[in-house]
């Protein structure tokens, strides 16, 4: 039986929150006590060695960067949102995501952060104070893709209640994926992930609805191909019917989806284990021609 224990062999992962203070400035800063270097693959991300203790750090304690994995980090990036662009965080609380939306986005253009749960909402307006953030308390699936309102949302996120498998620090022998085992994995509570597939399903089906979007990143922090690979399968079709396809975010990244249909290298994995954290990342893209007021 494997547990997962506080890796202190890993690097430290920092984002710099660009609305706030600039990366150059940010490393300066941060080489007075450490070696820093920048990610490659996501902007705004520097790598620290392992152990940095950075938690009463004068730059974490005044919100000009985030304690946040480059796995977590991975997310936003995928999704690649312009400035300037509409774009809806469609299951938003606590809302680390939505501000590196925010970010990458320079703070120009609009970000809709949509959250059911009305105690994670509080959360939510606590992350996201001081940016221009329009916070919607409801229910996303509920929100109508031919409302006036949403007809200009060039790109949705898509982060959904997940299982959590990917992040929770607990055992680690239920991880075999089922098509490696060919059985279902072990301890796992079926049913619950069948249920939360079911909605992530829906959810996915809903976003791929909204007329002017051209780019929706579907992630999740869990480990399961039923929440993962198997939801992408599901939706296939209905993504072809409105002109979508997966497009591989960070090709260069070597985790990919497990092989469990054609297109699977375009899906996106983080290992629990070697990346700290195991994320899911699916970034659905299509071409739309806009009429001048998108422009
Ligand atoms: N993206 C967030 C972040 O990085 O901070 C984490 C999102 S969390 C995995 C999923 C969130 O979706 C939860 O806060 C949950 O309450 C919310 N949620 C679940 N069902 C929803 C729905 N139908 N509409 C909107 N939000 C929903």
């Amino acid at each position: 039986v494997l547990y997962q224990t506080p890796d202190v062999s890993k690097p430290r992962y920092v984002r710099v929150n660009t609305l706030k203070f600039d990366v150059e400035s940010a490393q300066r800063e941060l080489e007075e006590r450490y070696s820093v270097q920048r990610d490659d693959m996501v902007p705004d991300l520097l790598i620290l060695p392992a152990g940095s203790d950075l938690h009463n750090h004068r730059l974490v304690m005044n919100g000009s960067i985030f304690l946040q994995g480059k796995a977590s980090s991975m997310v936003a990036a995928a999704l690649d949102p312009e400035p300037g662009w509409e774009v809806l965080d469609a299951c938003s609380a606590p809302g680390n995501k939505t501000v590196h939306l925010a970010a990458l986005m320079r703070g120009k253009g609009k970000i809709i952060a949509c959250e059911l749960n009305k105690e994670r909402v509080k959360r939510l307006n606590d992350t996201v104070q001081l940016s221009d953030i329009e916070v919607l308390h409801g229910d996303f699936l509920s929100l109508s893709s031919s409302d006036p309102s949403y007809s200009k949302v060039r790109a949705i996120l898509l982060d959904p209640s997940c299982s959590g498998s990917g992040t929770a620090s607990v055992r680690l022998d239920h991880l075999l994926p089922s098509h490696a085992t060919g059985q279902s994995s072990n301890g796992v509570d079926e049913e619950r992930l069948n249920k939360l597939a079911a909605f992530q399903r829906k959810a996915l089906e809903h976003a791929l609805s909204f007329p002017a979007v051209e780019r929706i990143v579907y992630s999740t922090c869990s480990i399961h191909q039923t929440e993962n690979e198997d939801v992408v399968k599901s939706v296939l079709p209905l993504a072809a019917s409105y002109g979508f396809h997966l497009e591989a975010p960070f090709p260069q990244w070597s985790r990919r989806g497990f092989p469990v249909f054609e297109g699977c290298e375009n899906l996106l994995r983080t290992d629990p284990v070697e990346d700290k954290e195991g994320f899911f990342i699916a970034l659905f893209v299509r071409k739309v021609t806009f009429s001048k007021e998108l422009s």
